[in-house]
């Protein structure tokens, strides 16, 4: 009978161990040991081309306990010399929209689909305007990354900046077009846990080139934040930021 019991207490035991394993019910300690292992990985990477003629491998900034993780495409310019995203032109933008939603890049996550700078040229890696999208081969060998690194945080939504990002992780060849504003799924590789809902809309670059844009991503911006139960911050603040804004980094794509 002892022996019984004391193997019912083992077998809850390994049942609450495997509980606790799960991401989602990681502490804040667990998910960011997890997100700087994954960062030391990133940045000794050689996994692609990029890795030959990046300046700084780009993990990815922001909380381990986001509940909002924005995806966009890979590294430019700047974010190559500082080795974090989103920190040009068009990340101001980003900013903007995050402050707009009641949100910052410290309480949201922010990383891209490949961690190092696609060059057109990366015989000229001085030059500006030399930013490509990555090749469907940096994309694969790269993608596992942003995916371990989402797996870590659990977050409740994920936002994909742009076609690629869309592409890439909701493994789908349809245009942006068609799938902008629309709530898809990203399932976690290996199958393990609920789908995480997707919504896909614009780069900020692309805002940045087209102001009429700008109208979609913050219907999209208002759909995330009602998905989180949150209150948009109010029509006075959630108004796109000025067309000043918009026109001066109008040829910067990140
Ligand atoms: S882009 Fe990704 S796979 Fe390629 S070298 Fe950088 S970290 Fe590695």
């Amino acid at each position: 009978m002892r022996d019984r019991l004391t193997l019912l207490e083992l077998v809850r035991s390994l049942r609450l161990r495997a509980q606790v394993s799960r991401p989602e019910d990681w502490a804040w300690g667990e998910r960011q040991t997890a997100l700087d292992r994954l960062s030391s990985e990133i940045v000794s990477c050689r996994g692609c081309q990029l890795a030959a003629t990046r300046i700084k491998a780009v993990p990815g900034v922001g909380s381990p306990e986001a509940q909002v993780v924005f995806v966009g495409e890979g590294p430019g310019y700047e974010e190559d010399r500082k080795g974090e995203p989103f920190v040009g032109k068009a990340g101001q933008l980003l900013d903007r929209i995050l402050k707009a939603m009641g949100l910052s890049r410290e309480s949201v996550f922010i990383a891209n689909i490949v961690k190092c700078h696609p060059m057109k040229d990366p015989s000229t890696p001085e030059a500006r305007g030399n930013d490509r999208p990555p090749s469907p081969e940096e994309i694969a060998a790269c993608r596992g990354f942003v995916e371990r690194q989402i797996a870590a945080i659990a977050p409740r939504v994920i936002v994909c900046l742009g076609a690629v990002s869309a592409k890439a992780l909701l493994g789908t060849t349809e245009p942006l077009s068609r799938i902008r504003g629309r709530w898809a799924e990203f399932r976690r590789p290996g199958g393990s846990g609920a789908p995480i809902p997707v919504m896909p809309t614009y780069h900020p670059a692309a805002l940045l080139r087209d102001e009429a844009l700008k109208g979609a991503v913050w219907s999209d911006m208002k759909a995330v934040l009602a998905a989180l139960g949150r209150e948009a911050p109010g029509a006075g603040v959630l108004r796109p930021p000025g067309a000043s804004a918009l026109k001066e980094g109008a040829q910067t794509r990140r």
